[in-house]
């Protein structure tokens, strides 16, 4: 199953209890209902935290230092998701800032978020 389509993130949607959740599954982790539908997320969304990690490398594609962190996606009827992600490893790190809006970069194995309008190094 593929992380984004066209851009987005590839999430679901409960028919039943209207949960919304990334990544996709084939069931409601919430009620457990196997009624649920394909829900597109993004691309915009908002840093709520991030960290940097000093230590091992991320499967071999992205080398310490680099940061990733949680960004907030609205949602259907004022709800959220909040998904977990790498930021643009060509960002500064200094140019990294909890609130600011970020962009989903697609990618077959990782949830990637740009900091929208900050120029990469
Ligand atoms: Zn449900």
């Amino acid at each position: 199953m593929s992380l984004y389509i066209n851009g987005k993130l590839n999430g679901v949607k409960c028919n039943d209890c209207g949960h919304i959740r990334f990544p996709f599954t084939n069931y409601c982790n919430k009620c457990q209902s196997e009624n649920v539908s394909s829900y597109l997320i993004g691309p915009k969304g908002q840093l709520m935290s991030y960290t940097i990690s000093y230590t091992r490398p991320m499967m071999g594609k992205f080398k310490a230092p680099y940061a990733y962190g949680v960004s907030r996606f609205l949602v259907d009827e004022g709800k959220h998701v909040d998904v977990l992600g790498i930021i643009n490893p060509k960002i500064p790190f200094e140019d990294i800032k909890i609130d600011d809006e970020i962009e989903l970069i697609e990618d077959k194995l990782f949830v990637i978020f740009n900091m929208a309008g900050v120029e990469e190094k």
